[in-house]
C-alpha cells in the first residue's frame, strides 16, 4: 500500500489517531484542518483518496465534495465522508454530492480502514495490490521483494520505490517531474538528472544477459514501464 491519503478533519485528536493508524498500514497521510486548506493541498498534490469530515469550519465537507466533483482535475478522487448525522436524508445527500461512501461518527478505526480500502480497491486496484506483476517481473509489497523469472532482483530503497511507482502506472508515460514527485516527494532537493541515474541503476539490476529492458525511454517525455510489444 503506497496510497496517498488526505484526511480533512478539524478535530485534531481524531485526525492524529487516523494518521497513526493509516500510516501503520503504509498510507502516505496528509491532514487538512479546514475545507480551504484541503483545496490548497489537493491542488498541490492529487491524493489517491480522501477522508472528508462533513462538519468543517469555513467550507463544509459537502461543499468541498461538490467543488471537487465539478473540477475535471479532481472529479475522480475517491471520497469517504465522515458524518455525525445519522439521518437517512443526510446520508443520501452526501452520496448525491458525489462521495463514494460514508461512515457515521462515532465509528471504529477498523471500520473506516475497511471502507477506505474497499473504495480504493474499486478506484485504483494497483494501489492496494500486494503483488504487482508485469510479464516475468513481480514486485511483492508484503515481502518487499522483487523477482524476475526465477531470480531475486536486489534493489536499493530508491530503486525499489521507483520500480513500484513505474509498475503502478504500467504502460503510461511518466515525466521526470512525475517520477520526482512520486518517488522522492515534492519537497526533495533533487534534480531531474537524479531520475536518470536511478533509472540506470534499476535497469542494470532488472536486466541480465539477453533479457528485455522493461523500461522504455520516451525522448522528450520521460519513461514508460511495460514489456515492449514483440518481445
Ligand atoms: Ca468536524
Amino acid at each position: 500500500m503506497a496510497a496517498k491519503l488526505l484526511i480533512v478533519e478539524d478535530e485534531q485528536a481524531l485526525s492524529e489517531l487516523l494518521r497513526y493508524n493509516f500510516e501503520s498500514e503504509g498510507f502516505h497521510v496528509r491532514i487538512a484542518m479546514s475545507g480551504d486548506e484541503a483545496e490548497v493541498m489537493v491542488a498541490e498534490e492529487t491524493p489517491d483518496i480522501m477522508v472528508l469530515d462533513w462538519m468543517l469550519p469555513t467550507v463544509s465537507g459537502i461543499e468541498l465534495c461538490r467543488r471537487l466533483r465539478n473540477d475535471p482535475e479532481t472529479r475522480n478522487i475517491p471520497i469517504v465522508l465522515l458524518t455525525a448525522r445519522g439521518e437517512e436524508a443526510d446520508r443520501i445527500r452526501g452520496l448525491e454530492t458525489g462521495a463514494d461512501d460514508y461512515v457515521v461518527k462515532p465509528f471504529s478505526v477498523p471500520e473506516l480502514m475497511a471502507r477506505v480500502k474497499a473504495v480504493l480497491r474499486r478506484a485504483a486496484p494497483e494501489r492496494v495490490a500486494d503483488v504487482l506483476r508485469s510479464a516475468d517481473i513481480e514486485l511483492d509489497r508484503a515481502a518487499h521483494k522483487v523477482t524476475r523469472g526465477q531470480r531475486e532482483v536486489h534493489l536499493g530503497p530508491t530503486e525499489y520505490r521507483l520500480l513500484e511507482f513505474l509498475m503502478e502506472s504500467t504502460g503510461r508515460v511518466l515525466s521526470r517531474t512525475q517520477l520526482l514527485d512520486g518517488v522522492w516527494g515534492r519537497d526533495a532537493f533533487v534534480d531531474e538528472r537524479t531520475v536518470d541515474v536511478h533509472i540506470g541503476r534499476l535497469r542494470k539490476a532488472l536486466v541480465e544477459r539477453n533479457e528485455s529492458d522493461p523500461i522504455r525511454t520516451v525522448r522528450g517525455a520521460g519513461y514508460v514501464f511495460g514489456e515492449r510489444q514483440g518481445n
